[in-house]
């Protein structure tokens, strides 16, 4: 069995403030959120971080669901940062592959 957090969520093993979901990728609040609109959007299979993603098909998935996202939480009219935090040296913190949407106010750079 995984021990990854987000795997964990994935298999719906922990419980998460879902915002969207198909069968590959799921899209939850952040249980922290660092902006008004805080979401994190995950491929469901497990990818440790950016640096393994040698998948170009899910990568591209992965921000047409950002993109999908982003419009279900309405930060598209006003925009929007993405942000994708990879290993250590990029502040990643759960080795799982994900994107941070974050919205909701003007951010600082
Ligand atoms: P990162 O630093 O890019 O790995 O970001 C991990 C993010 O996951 C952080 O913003 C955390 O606040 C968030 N996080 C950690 N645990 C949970 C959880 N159980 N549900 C939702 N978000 C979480």
């Amino acid at each position: 069995m995984s021990t990854c957090l987000f795997c964990k969520i994935a298999a719906g093993e922990i419980p998460c403030k879902g915002i969207y979901e198909d069968e590959d990728f799921l899209a939850f609040h952040d249980i922290h959120p660092k902006a008004p609109v805080h979401a994190l959007v995950i491929p469901k299979q497990h990818v440790d971080s950016l640096v393994e993603a040698n998948d170009p098909v899910m990568l591209g998935q992965l921000m047409d669901r950002v993109r999908h996202v982003a419009g279900l939480l309405n930060v598209a009219a006003a925009g929007y940062r993405v942000v994708i935090n990879v290993r250590d040296g990029g502040g990643q913190e759960i080795y799982h592959l994900h994107a941070h949407i974050l919205g909701g106010k003007r951010l600082p750079f």
